[in-house]
């Protein structure tokens, strides 16, 4: 699918309001943007939500395009690396949780989901594809429903967990999602946001100036699904926006599952180049560089647990 030709829609900056920007760069004719204002780093045009939505159907998980190039048998042939994201995951959050009622927006096939109620959480999901959440229904019998959060009827406070993960960063009306969480979450709940750290993260930076190109221009993931790159602090600050208070920070790397499925080409440049790449890829490096980095809060997985802050918000 040629995404380039697609219509597009202007947008502003949905941390400020501004829409005073400088051009990071040109994606597949999609520009990245940085706000003069707050430093905030989107797509200034992106598609429109319903053409974005439909992208949800098959060809986002299949073609490999802007998504993923098959889904299912990627999380089949490297089932135990994604257990043991899973494990890892389970372990944060009953450190964490006062119940057990879960909440996934966002569950895809529902992967994670299957895997939690094993650990005995009480789980639902919602998911935008009609595509991904009927394997979820009928293949591996979960409670998932079909559409947004917005769209789809629950009872309010009626969650101690929910999970927004690698899904932030698709959305057109990021507030609207998270104010109707904010009114499905129990008392005590919490949710748990994970994003993609693409731009201005030190491997980017270290690639740039090493490509002599500027920071913030590296090809992020899935433009133009991705409409919005997110850091640590411009996270945090749709958080607040959004009328949450963090109450955890984490760090976590897409490394591992990345490192499996696209290995990296080793034999391209001169000399010096492969070696430096050897080095890094095969003799582990970036796996020390990525446990360092993961310890000391600055993988390019950006966790964050937020609960209601006590103030009314004006969204
Ligand atoms: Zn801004």
């Amino acid at each position: 699918m040629d995404w380039s030709t697609f219509p597009r829609e202007k947008t502003n900056c949905i941390l400020c309001g501004s829409n005073s920007f400088s051009l990071l760069s040109t994606q597949m004719t999609w520009p990245v943007v940085r706000c003069r204002n707050c430093g905030f780093v989107y797509l200034a045009e992106r598609p429109s939500e319903d053409d974005l939505a439909r992208m949800y159907s098959k060809s986002y998980y299949e073609d490999g395009d802007v998504g993923y190039k098959g889904y299912v048998n990627i999380f089949e042939q490297y089932h135990d690396t994604f257990l043991k994201i899973f494990r890892r995951r389970h372990r944060d959050l009953i450190k964490r949780a006062n119940g057990r009622r879960l909440l996934e927006v966002g569950c895809a096939y529902g992967f994670l989901l299957d895997f939690l109620r094993t650990k005995y959480w009480e789980v639902t999901g919602i998911e935008i594809s009609p595509l991904s959440s009927a394997y979820a229904r009928d293949q591996l019998h979960l409670n998932v429903h079909t559409g947004s959060v917005e769209s789809v009827n629950l009872p309010a406070e009626s969650f101690d967990v929910i999970l927004l993960l690698d899904v932030l960063e698709h959305l057109h009306r990021p507030f609207d999602t998270l104010r109707r969480i904010r009114s499905l979450l129990a008392p005590g709940g919490i949710l748990v946001v994970q994003c993609p750290w693409e731009l201005f993260h030190w491997e980017e930076v270290a690639e740039a100036r090493y490509k002599r190109m500027r920071p913030g221009t590296i090809k992020p993931d899935a433009v133009p699904a991705h409409l919005y790159f997110f850091q640590p602090s411009s996270l945090e600050g749709v958080l607040r926006k959004a009328g949450f208070r963090i109450i955890g920070r984490q760090s976590g790397n897409y490394g591992a599952v990345r490192r499996l499925v696209v290995p990296p080409c080793i034999n391209r440049g001169t000399a010096f180049e492969r070696l430096l790449r050897y080095v890094y890829f095969r003799l582990g490096l970036q796996r020390l560089f990525y446990l360092i980095a993961r310890l000391t809060g600055l993988g390019n997985g950006i966790i964050r647990y937020a609960v209601p802050s006590k103030d009314d918000v004006d969204l």
